[in-house]
């Protein structure tokens, strides 16, 4: 069976420095995976490189979404071919109402819904993340808390109906009522057709979203992997442990 992500020796730099060293990474269909690692190590650039942005320059390697390889396409084609991203800092979007940008892009997957469908399907969504309806009628980002911010990327994420979502940080900056509530979003979704990488720096929402298996992510690579328990590990005793035992095996 095919892999709903497969990411194989990926090398990458931003301004000329080398940033992914080698990622080895397949996540199946079904399966909510997480990444976690220390500041810094690379876990946005690995999202972005994933999302095709200009700023990240791939220098090696292959990722493949399903059988397609992904590197060729731009990013409304990876997009369209059901990659999906929640950013750590979404952009703000003066003048485009969540309406209208949710709209556009369900359009651009040919999933053109009467706008009496459309509000019924966007409203079951939103009270799911017990957002305000009024909310609908807002500018995208503009103005918004980080909360609200990171529930709009979870409403667009419910609306769009990923086959693969890369969730970065969606859990910073939110309190312990929106964290549930985001968690909540992301659990909706499970099933055979849905796969979630869940890049984290720490083990917290991995209490409401319990993860198939968990990455470490160090120094722009993938140094280990384990079940929930090993992010309970992190936990407890820091990154610095799965440093020490890197030193010992290198
Ligand atoms: P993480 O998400 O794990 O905290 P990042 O991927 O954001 O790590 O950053 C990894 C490294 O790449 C850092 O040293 C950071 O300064 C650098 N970096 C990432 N994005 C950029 C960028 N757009 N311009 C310059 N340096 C960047
Ligand atoms: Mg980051």
């Amino acid at each position: 069976m095919s892999k709903a992500l497969r990411i194989q020796d990926l090398k990458a730099t931003v301004e000329g420095e080398p940033i992914l060293k080698g990622v080895n990474l397949e996540i199946r269909p079904g399966e909510i995976c997480a990444l976690m690692g220390p500041n810094g190590s690379g876990k946005s650039t690995l999202a972005y490189t994933l999302m095709g942005h200009p700023k990240y320059t791939v220098t090696g390697g292959e990722i493949y979404l399903g059988d397609r390889p992904l590197l060729a396409m731009d990013p409304s084609e990876r997009s369209q071919a059901g990659l999906f991203l929640a950013f750590q800092y979404p952009h703000e979007i003066p003048g485009v109402t969540i309406t209208n940008f949710l709209r556009t892009a369900l359009k651009a997957r040919g999933r053109d819904l009467d706008i009496f469908d459309f509000q019924d399907l966007m409203e079951a969504k939103m009270d799911l993340l017990e957002m305000d309806r009024a909310f609908a009628q807002r500018y995208l980002n503009d103005g918004f808390s980080g909360g609200e911010k990171k529930r709009a990327e979870i409403l667009q994420m419910l609306m769009l109906e990923p086959s693969i979502a890369i969730l970065d940080e969606t859990d910073s900056g939110l309190d312990v009522d929106a964290l549930r509530i985001v968690s909540q979003g992301v659990n909706s979704l499970r099933g055979p057709n849905f796969a979630a990488l869940v890049i984290t720096h720490y083990q917290r929402i991995l209490d409401y979203i319990t993860p198939d298996r968990v990455f470490i992510f160090m120094d722009g690579r993938i140094v280990q992997e384990g079940g929930p328990e090993l992010a309970k590990y992190i936990e407890q005793e820091g990154y610095d442990a799965i440093r020490a035992e890197q030193a010992v095996e290198a």
